[in-house]
C-alpha cells in the first residue's frame, strides 16, 4: 500500500507563491484604497475649513457694514446734513456718586427702542456742541436697535464721543451705570494723547478681551466718526466670539476639529496652542502642515487677519480610512491567514513525517524507513552503482547489562551506542536505523570487502572506546557484534538474501566470541547460476 505523502516541494513553494502574491497585491490595494481615502478626507475637512471660514469673513463683514452705515449717518448729522428731532438736554440728570450723569427715558418712547446715556463731569448744557452730540447720538437709536435686533452674538451696539460719554444699544438696566474713564483709553482718545489719524482706514477690529459682562470672549468693531477734521468718537459693534466659533460646527467632518486664531496665533476660544509650535500666522491654505499626528491646514478669514485652523488627527483618518476599505482589508486577512496556516500545515506535516521515519528512543531511523530505502539501495548497487553494504549490529550481553542495571541505564547505553555507531560513518547517504530492542543495521556506500570488514571493524572499535562498564560481559565493558554483507553488479542478491547472509555473519561473530565482525562474501553469480 502507498503511503500517503505530504505535497511535492515544487507543489509546496508553488502555493506558498501564490499566497505570498495574493497577499501582497491585497496589501497594495488596501494600501492605495487608504491612502486615496485618507486624501478625500483631509479634502473634506479643508472644504469645510474654507466654508467656516467664508461663513465667518461674511458675518464679520456684515458688522463692518453696519458701523460704517452708523458712522455715516453719525457725520451727516454732525455735518448738519441730516437734523435730530429730539432734544436730550432736559432729560439728562446729573449721577454725582459717580461724578457723572445720565439719560432718563424721554416721554412717548417705549423702553426698547431706547439705548443707554452715561458719561463723565456735568450734563452738558443746551445749545452747547456737547448736547448737539447727544442729540445726534439719540437720534441713531432707530439704527442702532436695527443693526442689534435680536442678534445674540453682539452684546452692545454703541457711540461713544471723545468728549466723556457714550450711548450704548440696548439700554442697560435702570440704575446701572456702565460708563467707565478706561474705555476712552481703549481707543487712544484721551486729551494729550497722539490723536488718533483720520487717513488710512477707519474701520478696525480689536484684539480679543473678556466681557467684562461675563459674555465671554469678545471683539469689536469700530469706525471713526468724524466731525470738521477731527475725530469725534466711534461707532463700535461688539461680537461675541463664541457665537462666531459656533459657526465652525456647522461645517464639522468627522476627525478633525475647526478652531478659530487671532492674528497672533492665539485660539479665540482660549484652547490649547497647535501641537509642535505650528504658527498661525502664515496662512496654509492647500497643503497641510503635518507634525507628529496632526496635521493641519491654516485658512485665511478675510479681510480680519483672523485664521481657521483645521486640525485632523491621521491616525484617525487611518482608521476611517481601514474601515472603509474593509473588503481588501478582508482579503489581506484572508491571504495572510492561508498563508501562515499553509506554512503550518507544511511543517506539521514534515514533523510527522519525519517522526515516522525516526525512532523515539535514539533518534536514529526505524524499521520502517529501513524496509523503505533498503530494497531501493540494494536494487540500485545491484544495476551497478556503488555497492552498498548491510551491516546489522547487535548488543553483545544485552540482557545481562538490562538485568544488572535496569532499564533506564540500558536505554541510556543504547543512545550512547547509537551515537557512536552512527559517528563512525563518514558518507553522505550512509544511514543507521533500529531495527529493534538492542539491533540495528547500517547500509553504507563501501567498494569492497575488504572496506566493508574495515568499516565493520570500526564500529566494534567505536563502541568499546566507550568504555561503558559491563560486569556481566568477560570483556567488561559493552561491546557490539556485526555480520555484514556487501551487494554489488557481480552478485545476485536481493533484499531477503543480503539480509541473511547478514545475519548469518552476525550469528558467526557472536560464537567466535562476540566484540568482532564477520563479512560474509556472497558467491559471484556465474558461480551460483
Ligand atoms: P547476545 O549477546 O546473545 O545478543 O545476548 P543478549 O542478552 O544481548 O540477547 P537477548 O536477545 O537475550 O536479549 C536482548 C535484550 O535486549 C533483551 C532486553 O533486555 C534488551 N532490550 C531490548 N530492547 C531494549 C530497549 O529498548 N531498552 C533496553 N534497556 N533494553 C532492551
Ligand atoms: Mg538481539
Ligand atoms: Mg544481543
Amino acid at each position: 500500500m502507498k503511503r500517503p505523502t505530504i505535497p511535492g516541494k515544487m507543489v509546496q513553494s508553488a502555493a506558498r507563491g501564490f499566497l505570498t502574491v495574493a497577499l501582497f497585491v491585497s496589501i497594495a490595494l488596501t494600501g492605495f484604497e487608504v491612502s486615496q481615502s485618507m486624501r478625500r478626507q483631509s479634502d473634506e475637512a479643508r472644504e469645510a475649513g474654507l466654508s467656516s471660514a467664508a461663513r465667518i469673513a461674511r458675518e464679520l463683514d456684515l458688522r463692518e457694514q453696519a458701523v460704517e452705515a452708523l458712522a455715516a449717518t453719525a457725520e451727516d448729522i454732525l455735518s448738519g446734513r441730516l437734523t435730530t428731532a429730539e432734544t436730550i438736554t432736559p432729560y439728562l440728570r446729573a449721577v454725582p456718586e459717580r461724578a457723572g450723569f445720565a439719560m432718563s427715558a424721554p416721554p412717548g418712547y417705549r423702553a426698547e427702542d431706547l439705548g443707554g446715556l452715561m458719561g463723565e463731569g456735568d450734563p452738558p448744557v443746551a445749545g452747547s456742541e456737547a448736547a448737539a452730540e447727544i442729540d445726534m447720538a439719540f437720534a441713531l437709536s432707530e439704527e442702532l436697535k436695527l443693526v442689534h435686533g435680536h442678534d445674540e452674538s453682539l452684546p452692545w451696539v454703541y457711540y461713544i464721543s471723545k468728549r466723556g460719554f457714550f450711548y450704548i444699544f440696548p439700554r442697560p438696566p435702570e440704575g446701572s451705570f456702565l460708563w467707565n474713564h478706561e474705555l476712552l483709553k481703549r481707543y487712544d482718545m484721551l486729551p494729550g494723547a497722539a490723536p488718533l489719524k483720520l487717513e488710512g482706514p477707519r474701520t478696525g477690529w480689536s484684539a480679543v478681551y473678556s466681557d467684562t459682562g461675563g459674555k465671554g470672549p469678545m471683539t469689536t468693531v469700530s469706525r471713526l466718526v468724524e466731525h470738521h477734521g477731527q475725530i469725534a468718537g466711534d461707532i463700535s459693534v461688539d461680537v461675541s466670539v463664541r457665537t462666531l466659533a459656533e459657526l465652525l460646527h456647522d461645517d464639522r467632518v468627522p476627525d478633525s476639529t475647526l478652531r478659530l486664531f487671532d492674528p497672533t496665533g492665539a485660539d479665540f476660544l482660549g484652547g490649547s496652542r497647535l501641537p509642535g509650535g505650528i504658527s498661525i500666522q502664515e496662512p496654509h491654505p492647500s497643503t497641510p502642515i503635518r507634525v507628529g499626528d496632526v496635521e493641519v491646514y491654516i485658512l485665511d478669514v478675510n479681510p480680519s487677519g483672523w485664521h481657521v485652523g483645521v486640525v485632523t488627527s491621521r491616525r484617525a483618518m487611518l482608521w476611517t480610512a481601514l474601515r472603509q476599505s474593509s473588503l481588501h482589508g478582508l482579503l489581506v486577512l484572508f491571504s495572510l491567514g492561508s498563508l501562515i496556516l499553509f506554512v503550518a500545515l507544511t511543517r506539521a506535516l514534515q514533523l510527522v513525517e519525519s517522526q515516522s521515519r525516526h525512532d523515539a528512543l535514539t533518534g536514529l531511523y526505524n524499521r520502517r524507513h529501513f524496509d523503505e530505502v533498503a530494497e531501493v539501495a540494494i536494487a540500485k548497487a545491484r544495476r551497478g552503482g556503488t555497492p552498498v553494504a548491510l551491516l546489522i549490529v547487535d548488543v553483545d550481553h544485552f540482557k545481562k547489562y538490562n538485568d544488572r542495571l535496569g532499564h533506564y541505564a540500558g536505554d541510556q547505553a543504547l543512545r550512547d551506542l547509537a551515537t557512536a555507531v552512527r559517528g563512525s560513518l563518514r558518507r553522505a547517504g550512509d544511514g543507521v536505523f533500529r531495527l529493534g530492542g538492542e539491533e540495528f543495521a547500517v547500509l553504507a556506500s563501501v567498494e569492497d570487502y575488504d572496506k566493508l570488514q574495515q568499516l565493520g571493524d570500526k564500529l566494534c572499535d567505536a563502541v568499546r572506546a566507550l568504555g561503558i562498564v559491563h560486569e556481566g560481559s568477560d570483556l567488561g565493558h559493552v561491546s557490539i557484534s556485526v555480520g555484514a554483507t556487501l551487494v554489488d553488479a557481480a552478485h545476485w542478491v536481493d533484499m531477503d538474501k543480503a539480509y541473511q547472509a547478514a545475519d548469518k555473519a552476525l550469528y558467526q561473530a557472536k560464537s567466535t566470541g562476540r566484540d568482532r565482525a564477520v563479512v560474509h562474501r556472497p558467491a559471484p553469480i556465474a558461480q551460483a547460476v
